[in-house]
């Protein structure tokens, strides 16, 4: 589950992270007193928004509309524009990069630290980014920010406020079930603040049970879980047949049931199917699969109680 910058800003907020101060907007017409000067950030589910022309400075309500209009609707990567965030913006000093992510092949989280943050991790030479895995079973330990401290090599009131952050990056990293959380830049202002400049949070989809107030969130699918034409299909396929029920039985494994469910919904309500729907469907969410088929035919816990629903949906009997 990937999250928007706006939507991880707040929760960055939640953990004690700083962040600049915004406002989403989904037309330039919405965008009435965002914070002066500003900065238009495309919302998108991929980084890169920079170079890609998805971000933009504004001083005046004009501007700030004017660049909201040419970003909104863009394309950057897969993904369309459809809103943009206009955030407060900072009078940056320094870029730094802090990561952390989960290293698969050594069971544990790694972080990940550079001074030469705001480009592509990928872009940093080896020697630049500090990486220490994290002990699960302990978490962010003193040795562990003393490490990070002496290799980024700061001031030490910047320092401090580093490793502040990234003792709650990790807290927050536990705490949302996360893959990864990514703030690049780390940005250090004139002022002398560190705030998160950009917010990347990934959270791992099979904790997705755990954090029920995420449900709702426009979310990036695979295409096969975007897809209902491939549920359409089968179902013309069934209906050359003339049933006079229909069961379905479905497992979900990756692809989530809910999903199936929407898909599902969406094929008989476009096909016009008038034969009895009986289904059964198990896999991650799918109580909210059951609502969703609640609506358009019968829905069962088990195969037993689907077969019979269908016998008698048969018969004319449901
Ligand atoms: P990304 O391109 O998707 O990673 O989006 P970012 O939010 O990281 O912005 C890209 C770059 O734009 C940053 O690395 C900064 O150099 C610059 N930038 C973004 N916001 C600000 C800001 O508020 N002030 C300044 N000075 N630069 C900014
Ligand atoms: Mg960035």
């Amino acid at each position: 589950m990937k999250f928007y910058e706006y939507k991880a800003h707040e929760i960055f907020r939640k953990y004690g992270i700083r962040v600049p101060r915004g406002v989403l907007a989904t037309r330039p017409e919405e965008i009435v007193d965002p914070p002066f000067p500003c900065v238009v950030k495309a919302q998108v589910l991929v980084g890169g928004r920079g170079k890609a022309g998805g971000i933009k400075f504004a001083r005046t309500l004009e501007e700030a509309r004017e660049n909201a209009r040419s970003i909104l609707g863009m394309s950057i990567g897969p993904y369309t524009v459809r809103q943009v965030y206009l955030q407060e913006m900072l009078d940056i000093d320094q870029e730094l990069y802090l990561s952390i992510t989960i290293d698969r092949s050594a069971r544990a989280p790694l972080l990940m630290a550079s001074v030469q943050g705001g480009v592509d991790i990928e872009s940093v030479p080896e020697n630049r980014i500090f990486r220490m895995h994290i002990p699960p079973l302990v978490g962010v330990q003193p040795y562990l920010l003393r490490a990070l401290a002496k290799a980024l090599a700061l001031p030490e009131e910047i320092a401090t406020q580093v490793s502040d952050i990234a003792g709650k990056a990790y807290a927050l990293f536990r705490g949302e079930d996360a893959e990864l959380v990514e703030i690049n830049p780390l940005a250090v202002l004139k002022d002398g603040r560190v705030m998160a400049g950009d917010a990347k949070l990934i959270i791992d989809d099979n904790a997705e049970y755990r954090h029920p107030e995420y449900a709702d969130l426009p979310q990036d699918r695979t295409p096969l879980e975007e897809d209902p034409e491939k549920v359409n299909q089968a179902f013309e396929i069934l209906l050359k047949a003339n049933p006079s029920v229909i069961l379905l039985n479905i497992f979900g494994g990756i692809t989530k049931a809910d999903t199936v469910a929407l898909g599902v919904k969406e094929a008989l309500e476009e096909m016009h199917v008038n034969v009895p729907v009986v289904a059964r469907i198990k896999g991650v969410n799918e109580g909210r699969a059951r609502e969703i088929l609640a609506g358009i035919g019968h829905p069962a816990d088990t195969v037993e109680e689907a077969a019979e629903i269908a016998v008698k949906a048969s018969t004319g009997g449901a």
